[in-house]
């Protein structure tokens, strides 16, 4: 601490490159702070800084297991915010001076770079704008947020009370949550079922740029007794709540009542989620993958066969590549993309998908004799008899789809219901359309991929980052990732980056799967860290799902693969 001071002393009012060297480690008695890397100006992107604490006082019971490590670093990183937000006076002076930052967090708890909770240590990292007046030191208040604010953030954040101000018993409810949810998901399969909300859920969420729950007028879920599951938690006990079996699933009802909110809420529930939430048990499979339709994406060699026949021009569809895909067709090569990775559920909602691709009536099959595509209507059956995919299908203008679900979930001022009994009734009433397609699917197949065919150069340099969480930069592309509607924080973005600027250059074919597993096996062992960054800090990463990598890879435009030969 005294090195430091004397050399703040010595750089004031010096030029901003000064500042370099505040480099390395500093040792501040109850931690340690590590300066990785100085930005060269007050106008680039902040410093990058690690503080180490000398011990770890926290009861290890709340980091004693891989998810509950995870959950533990999720709350301290949430912890440390908080105290930023609270303490750090921000901005003084040119640029981002005076700024202190952790990564941002969303609604979901996720592995991440920013903390690492360590048998002897907790280690933040954080990103700080080294002050300037101008473009130069400005040592006084460099000595404010490095002096007086920093250690007051990490007492306040990385210390449990009553000397710190970590509140240890909402440390355990955060952990204890997470578990939970994570133990539920793992008892999915065996209990026959693709998804569970819990009675009291809170589904809807602030607004559509918040994924805060709603504060107040939300209807709590309540399980209809049809599908009411009990479930053994290891922290909660025995909870109540709707289990969604196997199979063919329909979400109806009139519109605004709620239907595409429990849906969203299933694409989320792959992700654990914080105390507070509403969702902390609203949990799906997680492989499940929400598909839509995304006209105007590329599609690199997928075999949509299963969903599109022969195009205009005889052109194959079992290796169908294109620019500029249309609705139907990019939401037939989102599901066959989905089924290459590997997934138990597909969540389809009509308000997002392609007509043409959901459904065909009788009027028009008759006048239109040469359509290439099987609605997904006449999918769904055999997806889950053939390849075990079940399907949740949000429904509020296709009565068509009573012919073909196992149940149908009613929703009616956000309140579900059992409503398969009254649509077999209505089948009877409206005799079904043309006799239902018992075919079977196969799965498409799998694809090869140039990894040649991505290039990383931009001028000079090689570069693979996020943009934010809707774009990943490759090169000279921007990857549209806005679809994605899994991808739950930009720091997942990032790690997708970093994954694929790991594998291409190489004047190599990989074969799609093999190369999701390798990257993806390789970040589980050797953790988030290892997908590079500077020395001693990685940058901000949360782990995304294979799913997210291999959706980001499929839209890189230049990307060449075809099905394996
Ligand atoms: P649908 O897809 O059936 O048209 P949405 O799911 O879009 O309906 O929901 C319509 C509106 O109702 C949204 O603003 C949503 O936030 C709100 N909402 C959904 N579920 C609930 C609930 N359980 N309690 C209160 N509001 C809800
Ligand atoms: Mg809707």
């Amino acid at each position: 601490m005294q090195r430091l001071r004397a050399t703040l002393d010595r750089i004031d009012r010096k030029g901003y490159g000064a500042y370099r060297d505040l480099s390395g480690s500093h040792d501040f008695g109850s931690f340690a702070l590590f300066v990785d890397r100085v930005q060269r100006d007050p106008f680039a992107p902040p410093s990058l800084i690690r503080v180490r604490t000398r011990e770890n006082p926290f009861d290890p019971t709340l980091f004693e297991n891989p998810v509950r490590k995870i959950a533990f670093e999720d709350f301290l990183t949430r912890s440390v915010d908080r105290e930023i937000r609270r303490v750090v006076r921000g901005n003084r002076g040119s640029g981002g001076s005076g700024r202190v930052e952790i990564q941002r967090t969303s609604q979901v708890v996720l592995p991440r770079t920013s903390m690492v909770v360590g048998p002897g240590y907790v280690e933040a990292r954080m990103a700080v704008g080294l002050p300037a007046r101008g473009r130069s030191v400005d040592a006084s208040a460099a000595r404010t947020v490095l002096l007086e604010e920093l250690p007051e953030v990490v007492l306040g954040g990385l210390v449990p009370a009553p000397e710190g101000g970590v509140d240890v018993e909402r440390a355990r409810l955060h952990v204890e949550t997470v578990e939970d949810a994570d133990h539920l998901r793992g008892l999915l399969p065996g209990l026959g079922l693709v998804a569970f909300v819990a009675n009291g859920a809170v589904l809807p969420r602030e607004s559509g740029a918040s994924d805060r729950p709603l504060g107040s007028g939300a209807v709590p879920f309540r399980s209809p007794k049809e599908y009411r599951v009990e479930v053994d938690l290891p922290n909660k006990g025995v909870v109540p709540g709707m289990g969604i079996p196997e199979g063919v699933t329909l979400v109806a009802g009139g519109g605004f009542h709620g239907k595409s909110t429990l849906l969203s809420a299933l694409s989320w529930g792959v992700y654990d989620h914080v105390p507070g939430d509403g969702r902390e048990l609203v949990v799906a499979r997680g492989d499940a993958v929400k598909v839509r339709a995304e006209d105007g994406r590329s599609v690199s060699g997928v075999d949509i066969s299963a969903m599109i026949g022969a195009l205009p021009g005889g052109r194959t569809t079992e290796d169908f590549s294109t620019p500029n895909a249309s609705g139907s067709t990019s939401q037939a090569a989102n599901i066959a993309e989905a089924i290459e990775v590997g997934t138990s559920l597909l969540l389809v909602d009509e308000d997002t998908s392609a007509t043409n691709f959901m459904i065909r009536d009788e009027r028009m099959r008759e006048l239109v004799r040469r359509e290439p595509i099987t609605p997904f209507i006449d999918l769904v059956r055999p997806l889950h008899r053939s390849l075990g995919i079940s399907t949740v299908v949000v429904v509020g203008g296709v009565g068509d789809y009573l012919d073909v679900a196992d149940r149908v979930i009613l929703l009616q001022d956000y309140v579900p219901s059992d409503a398969t009994f009254r649509s077999r009734e209505v089948v009877k009433r409206f005799p079904p359309r043309a006799p239902l397609t018992a075919r079977a699917v196969r799965p498409p197949r799998e694809r090869a991929i140039v990894a040649s065919s991505i290039d990383l150069r931009r001028g000079k340099r090689k570069r693979a980052r996020g943009r934010g969480l809707h774009a990943v930069e490759v090169g000279r592309e921007w990857v549209d990732v806005s679809y994605l509607e899994q991808l739950a924080e930009p720091g997942q973005t990032e790690a997708v980056a970093r994954v694929i600027g790991g594998w291409v250059g190489a004047d190599q074919v990989h074969e799609m799967r093999d190369l999701l597993r390798e990257a993806l096996a390789s970040v589980a062992e050797k953790g988030l860290d290892s997908l590079g960054g500077y020395s001693g800090h990685p940058g901000e990463m949360s782990l995304p799902r294979t799913h997210e990598v291999a959706a980001a890879i499929n839209r890189v435009r230049p990307l060449r693969a075809a099905p394996k030969t």
